[in-house]
């Protein structure tokens, strides 16, 4: 006989407890609007966080995927495959590079990205090759992309951290160039092009041109992590194309899929042919139905001119919460691009979570202060201006709190 349950306070006793969860379940959604199992409706400002870019229920994407996968949903790396030749064709024709490996994940696409930078540095004759990589930056949870990670939190009990990474501050020069005349071991430059996790932190223009010239002057490879702010969601297929430039290593993975897990590492010439036969491999990543909600993710955007939408839209939501919090003490500053947002307070605010949801709004709080919105590619006018009219009094409210002492 099994014990009878014991009642405890915990709804979900068979989970893991990695996430502080709030209690309400997801049910299911249609364009950018959930609705929980209790009925109650909430509009999508973070899209499965940065995942959701087609929203809910896509009527162009649902019979697609529904086709594939009465069709053929895996079969392994060991078979030629069109569907990825054909995803990976798109995004060389949107990036300008050259070749494509496709897994599950971000933190697969930068976990490849890093192989890809040891391996080049052996390949140079580097036995102890080293990776630039940046305060703030968050890479995933595995062992190394969470030893490529800043934050001290997401390191906390997990040491021995993998070596091999040279941190500097974002957006400084001189502190990148004095690594580069210091360290001979340097192999790869590893950034966001906008920090997602660690606060919506954009690196500059002008900072993405000069570590592109430095990378081309000490033949080191530039590698982009636009897991969160690549495909579309600021106005641009890839946020670095706001510069002009153009990197030789970009994992993908969030966005990609819009919601079916896909990553993605694109390489330039100098990245395509450092991985040979055996080097790296995955069982699922590449497969059918991932490639599929790729194609027709990307197809789909086009179509709809979703990098048009992000980029009207999120001028639209950023004005509409420029309008709701001018004058505001306590709110440092909003920042980001397109459908990528950060509203920075003076203040730790991760309760505005849970009370925005109870307001009928999905956002997320990162990096302690910042409010985050990164909503589905599909936002209209009218919901950007419902995101503001429910989130701005939120905060006003609550920057009228009393600190806790
Ligand atoms: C989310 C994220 C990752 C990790 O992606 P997972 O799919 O959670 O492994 C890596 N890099 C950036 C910039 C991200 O935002």
């Amino acid at each position: 006989m099994n014990a009878p349950d014991i009642v405890t306070a915990d709804p979900e006793p068979h989970v893991l407890h990695t996430y502080a969860r709030l209690p309400m379940a997801m049910s299911h959604g249609q364009g950018c609007w959930v609705w929980d199992t209790e009925g109650k409706k909430y509009l999508d400002g973070l899209g499965g966080i940065a995942v959701n870019t087609l929203g809910h229920a896509h009527p162009k994407l649902v019979p697609a995927l529904q086709e594939q996968i009465g069709r053929l949903i895996h079969t392994s790396n060991y078979y030629a495959s069109p569907l990825q030749e054909n995803l990976a064709a798109t995004l060389c024709t949107l990036s300008g590079m050259s070749r494509v490996f496709f897994c599950n994940s971000g933190l697969e696409a930068n976990e490849a990205a890093l192989k890809i930078a040891r391996k080049y540095g052996h390949d140079k004759g580097i036995a102890r090759p080293e990776v630039i990589v940046y305060e703030k930056a968050f890479h995933g949870r595995s062992i190394a992309t969470l030893s490529a990670t800043a934050n001290p939190k997401v390191h906390a009990g997990f040491g021995p951290l993998v070596e091999g990474f040279v941190r500097v501050p974002l957006n400084d020069v001189a502190a990148i160039t004095e690594v580069a005349n210091t360290r001979p071991n340097v192999v790869a430059v590893f950034l966001e092009v906008i920090q997602g996790e660690g606060g919506v932190n954009a690196a500059t223009v002008d900072y993405l041109q000069a570590i592109r010239r430095l990378c081309d002057e000490h033949d080191w490879l530039l590698m982009l992590d636009e897991v969160q702010c690549g495909i579309g969601r600021t106005g641009k297929w890839f946020a670095h194309q706001w510069a002009g430039i153009v990197p030789d290593v970009m994992p993908l993975a969030k966005g990609l899929g819009s919601g079916v897990p896909v990553g993605a590492v694109v390489c330039g010439p100098r990245a395509a042919s450092v991985l040979q036969p055996g080097n790296h491999g995955t069982t699922f990543g590449g497969n059918p139905l991932a490639m599929r909600a790729g194609i027709e993710t990307l197809r789909i955007m086009q179509e709809d001119h979703l990098l048009e939408n992000a980029a009207v839209v999120g001028a639209a939501l950023r004005a509409a919460l420029e309008r709701g919090l001018a004058g505001l003490a306590g709110v440092v500053e909003i920042r980001g691009q397109g459908l990528m947002l950060g509203i920075e307070l003076d203040r730790p605010c991760s309760e505005l979570l849970g009370r925005a949801a109870a307001a009928g709004l999905l956002l997320s709080v990162t990096a302690d202060r910042v409010v985050r919105l990164v909503p589905p590619l599909i936002l209209s006018a009218t919901e950007a201006r419902q995101i503001a009219a429910i989130l701005c009094p939120l905060i006003q409210a609550f920057l009228q709190e009393p600190l806790p002492s």
